[in-house]
């Protein structure tokens, strides 16, 4: 794959619908996937790495680089900052790697307005009553946070139309067969296969 040729996946999902695990073993069994590290203003949890499961700066950093136009997108999610930088997905495309984005609903609908070939993926529990059991069953959250975070997925899921794919996740090993099956479909678009093409199509000449 030619640099330029980049796809980004974004994968979008309610907290609790299994998004993590799904996209870690999408990382781990698709070759050429970059994730993206996002910038943010919240502090990090005490199982976080700066520089790799975010990049943790102030909010007075974070407006500064908003100013600059630093990032692909940027929202405001529970009272932070989170941000792409531009930087992921110019490494990404000088790897000549695809980039893959969990972001929430507004930097989705950001980045598809700025990169229309974005593939977008929108992750669902089955019901409401399964991602309560997982939200509980992950026994992290006070009372008051799962009950949050229950009434912003009700929210949340209403934007599923802004997406190209939906995925239910009633089982992790059949969600990540469909996941690496959009990526796979994905990268044999005509488009993306023109550079492989035409050395195939010399030799018959
Ligand atoms: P958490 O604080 O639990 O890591 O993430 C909270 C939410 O922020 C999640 O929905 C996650 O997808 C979203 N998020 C993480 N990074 C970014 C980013 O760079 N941009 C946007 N728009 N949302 C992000």
């Amino acid at each position: 794959m030619k640099p330029g040729m980049t796809t980004v996946f974004i994968i979008s999902a309610p907290s609790g619908s299994g998004k993590s695990t799904l996209v870690s073993e999408l990382m781990r069994l698709v070759p050429r996937l970059r994730f993206s590290v996002s910038y943010t203003t919240r502090y990090p949890r005490a199982c976080e790495r700066d520089g790799e499961d975010y990049f943790f700066i102030s909010r007075e950093d974070f407006e500064e680089r908003i100013a600059r136009g630093e990032f692909l997108e940027h929202a405001e999610v529970f009272g932070n900052y989170y941000g792409t930088h531009i930087s992921e997905l110019d490494r990404a495309a000088a790897e000549g790697y695809d980039l893959v984005l969990d972001i929430d609903v507004q930097g989705a609908r950001q980045l598809k307005e700025r990169i229309p070939a974005g593939v977008s993926i929108f992750i669902l529990a089955p019901s409401r009553q399964v991602l309560e059991e997982r939200l509980r069953a992950r026994s992290q959250d006070s009372e008051a946070v799962i009950l949050r975070r229950l009434h912003d997925a009700a929210g949340e899921i209403g934007n599923y139309h802004l997406y190209d794919y939906v995925l239910v996740n009633r089982e992790v090993a059949a969600s990540v067969e469909t996941l690496v099956a959009i990526v796979k479909a994905t990268r044999s678009r005509r488009d993306r296969m023109e550079n492989e093409i035409r050395p195939i199509l010399d030799t018959f000449l």
